[in-house]
């Protein structure tokens, strides 16, 4: 699951074949008792806390600080509280509870009340933003594929190590028998055309919010918790009237960029994140935006570059 709020799952890890191997990382936090780092562990508690968050590189903060530099270092610290609208990422972990299971649901029913009407006619029920969820997830549970596929162990935390840097992932739905893994993902429309302004090219969804990079990381943290290389697919439903679906899956061309752009890319976070140099700031979004200064004059060309 992607995102920021904390979803407080409890373990599910029920099957025989979700036993993790030692990593080295573990043998490691062993031997290593001198920081109250080494002795920190990821459990469903404290997957989506700023502690977990310093101590392991996951996509979500790898993909915040590909975007800006000064803002995600500003949220990881605590300086900043990005000010956007809840409604889809509750919708979304809406969505990932009802198909984790019947327990997560009403768990995440009862931590998120303001998700459903105080008052009027539809008083207790699901505020007409979240109707579109319900569709969404009868969308996919009335599909006999989707529930072939769906089929694993849910919200399984996985952990290793990316070039020398510690990292973590939680898998929505992670079959290790038939080597496959699933992320769910909801978007506003399965062919939304999304311009990558650096690239001068139209891209998809998927490319756009870079989710390539998520389902290889998510690749090499299974491989190396559990031994299994395992094949990624999102099943992407859509938040339209009428929802639609597909399973996709990620080329090996696409899952060789996301390689290269951590190999490429992770040191200098590190960097940042280290306080070693300083962040980049990109200029464009708010927290930057709220720290600009006029310092100079651009031709009017420039604007849209
Ligand atoms: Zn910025």
């Amino acid at each position: 699951m992607t995102t920021a709020t904390k979803n407080q799952q409890t373990n599910r890890q029920t099957s025989q074949q979700a036993k993790p191997v030692e990593s080295k990382q573990q043998q490691s936090k062993k031997s290593n008792k001198k920081t109250s780092h080494s002795d920190l562990r990821l459990d469903d508690d404290n997957y989506y806390s700023k502690d977990t968050d310093w101590f392991w590189q996951s996509p979500t903060w790898f993909k915040k600080f590909l975007n800006c530099e000064a803002e995600a270092l500003a949220e990881l610290k605590g300086d900043y509280i990005p000010d956007f609208d809840q409604t889809a990422l509750l919708a979304g972990n809406y969505l990932h509870s009802y198909f984790e299971s019947k327990e997560a649901h009403e768990e995440f029913l009862e931590n998120h009340p303001e998700i459903l009407a105080k008052t009027g006619k539809n008083k207790g029920k699901l505020k007409s933003n979240y109707l579109i969820a319900d569709k969404a997830i009868e969308c996919l549970e009335t599909d006999p594929a989707f529930n072939e596929l769906y089929q694993g162990d849910k919200e399984v935390i996985v952990t290793g190590e990316l070039f020398g840097v510690k990292w973590k992932g939680k898998i929505d739905c992670l079959n290790l028998e038939r080597g496959y893994f699933i992320d769910l993902k909801t978007t506003a429309k399965l062919d939304k055309k999304y311009w990558n302004n650096k690239e001068h090219t139209w891209e998809s969804f998927v490319a756009a919010y870079n989710y390539q990079l998520q389902m290889w990381v998510y690749q090499q943290l299974i491989k190396q918790t559990f031994g299994v290389v395992c094949q990624p697919y999102i099943v992407a439903v859509s938040k339209e009237k009428v929802p639609d679906k597909a399973i996709v899956s990620i080329p090996d061309y696409r899952m060789e960029e996301a390689k290269r752009e951590i190999e490429m890319r992770q040191n200098h976070i590190e960097l940042v994140k280290t306080g070693q140099i300083r962040p980049n700031f990109c200029g464009k979004c708010d927290y930057c935006k709220e720290h600009k200064l006029l310092s100079s004059i651009i031709p009017m060309d420039q604007l849209i570059i």
